[in-house]
């Protein structure tokens, strides 16, 4: 068990050397005073230690690769973090009036701006904290557009068997219906089931492209018009925009609504790195209806807040997670319109080299290794001869070998899937590193299944109760357990 700060007290130790007070000493307010604080008596350099030894128990994208599967783990820029901390940004106040805080708006409405060129949208709202956040605001501004049309009698939203949880706590989250769509054996979703759902009582379908099996739905185009024809909207997961930036505009392909996870592909931290955000885009038929206060611009060049005519209202407290669209803008500005096209090829490049080697190999399943990946390439943890030791197992073993794992048992419809997402900022020395790691695994597996099955045996804990831990969260120990 680690160290807790208290465990290493030893009484009269101190940290720090108060000089005398010279000024008069004065009783303090004794109603606020406690009869007790036990706090932890410790010298300097032992809490430096403390904690920096806490830190290094952590897994980050700074120390190693983090090929986690549609979270899109990439390097976060260290500029980044330089600009979000100017004073100019991070001594604001939420309330101070327009014309005080012109800067800030500004970068708030470029960032609108740039969103919008790269997505093809005619309007963006920044408000959203996280993806399933903007997934319930877009679902939110469709349901209110039918509604302003009278129509009252639509509940039900589609969603594909391959998509994210959050698409179907969406839908549940808004009122609605969820009706799941099954995929065709090839990966796309299947059509005729598709056809089979839509009538006039469908809000929507919601649906990433690329999907989770890391494919792109070659039907998109198709599937759009079928929903549109019965008056339905359609919703676009943009988790794994870092496939297709500069490639191909999403509301070019008839999607009506997506949001854009800046913290996936803008290469705001995620996770323990602090708040995400996510902006989303709308089509010009959905822009009165999307949460306000925006960004807008008048003649004069001068920023000031407007709220669409038919908003759904606020999501989100103030405007969203400021520091986390700082960090985006800056990401965007500095790759440029050629760059961010270079992350996205350069993505499907690195997944489809690991997709290539792992095929080759031969260790690993690949049930659409058929077709070229995206940014993902979902592998399988069924190692012929050792069929005792399953995904679980070959992810528990890669902490061993320095690795985070990939997402594994997701897709939900592939059997014990491992999904592989490398990014962009691997260098290739890493892919083949990770993929011998694979390698030698699939051979451990082989001949001492045991070896897997007790992984992980270097790191700080070993196989955690991640049920209890998620729902019981012990997030503060105290002085006197
Ligand atoms: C990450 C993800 C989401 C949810 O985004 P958050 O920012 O984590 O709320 C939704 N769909 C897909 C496919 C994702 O990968």
């Amino acid at each position: 068990m680690e160290k807790f700060i208290y465990d290493l007290s030893v009484p009269g130790r101190r940290g720090v050397d108060m000089p005398n007070s010279d000024v008069p000493e004065t009783a303090l307010p004794q109603e606020y005073l406690r009869e007790d604080l036990p706090l932890p008596e410790i010298g300097e350099p032992e809490v430096v230690r403390h904690y920096v030894r806490l830190s290094q128990l952590n897994y980050a994208v700074d120390k190693g690769m983090y090929p986690l599967g549609s979270c899109t783990m990439k390097y976060n820029p260290k500029v980044n973090e330089r600009l979000c901390r100017l004073p100019g940004f991070a001594n604001l106040h939420p309330l101070q009036g327009a014309e005080q805080v012109q800067g800030a708006m500004g970068m708030m409405y470029e960032l609108q701006d740039m969103l919008a060129a790269i997505t093809g949208f005619a309007a963006v709202t920044l408000q959203p904290a996280a993806g399933a956040h903007g997934e319930l605001t877009g679902v939110l501004i469709m349901r209110k557009a039918q509604l302003a049309r009278g129509q009252t009698q639509r509940y039900k939203i589609l969603v594909p068997d391959s998509a994210h949880g959050t698409n179907p706590a969406t839908t549940t989250m808004a009122g609605l219906e969820v009706i799941e769509i099954p995929s065709a054996p090839d990966g796309n979703v299947d059509i005729e089931a598709l056809k089979a759902q839509l009538d006039d009582k469908v809000v929507g379908l919601m649906i990433t492209n690329p999907n989770t099996l890391g494919l792109f739905e070659q039907n998109i185009v198709t599937i759009c018009q079928l929903v549109h024809a019965v008056g339905g909207f359609v919703y676009g997961d943009g988790a794994n925009l870092n496939a297709i930036m500069g490639i191909v505009r999403p509301a070019d392909l008839g999607i009506d609504v997506m949001h854009f996870n800046l913290h996936k592909t803008f290469s705001v931290p995620h996770g323990g790195g602090g708040p995400g955000a996510g902006p989303v885009g709308v089509t010009e038929e959905l822009a009165p209806f999307l949460p306000g206060p925006l960004v807008a611009m008048d003649e004069d060049d001068e920023f000031y807040w407007v709220v669409p005519e038919q908003s759904i209202g606020r999501v989100k407290s103030f405007h969203g997670n400021f520091g986390a669209l700082v960090r985006a803008h800056v990401y965007i500005r500095m790759h440029g319109a050629e760059g961010l096209r270079a992350v996205s090829e350069d993505a499907v490049l690195s997944a489809n080299y690991i997709q290539a080697l792992l095929k080759q190999r031969g260790d690993y399943p690949i049930p659409h290794g058929d077709r070229f990946c995206m940014h993902e390439v979902v592998a399988q943890g069924k190692i012929a001869g050792a069929e005792g030791v399953h995904t679980l197992d070959i992810a528990k073993r890669l902490i061993d070998f320095g690795y985070h794992p990939p997402t594994i048992y997701f897709p939900l419809i592939v059997p014990e899937a491992l999904m592989i997402e490398p990014t962009e900022t691997e260098a290739k020395e890493t892919l083949d590193a990770f993929v011998d790691a694979l390698t030698d695994i699939a051979r451990e597996a082989r001949a001492d299944a045991e070896l897997l099955h007790s992984a992980p045996h270097t790191a700080p804990v070993r196989r955690l109760d991640e049920v209890r831990a998620a729902r019981q969260p012990v997030l503060a120990r105290h002085a006197e357990e």
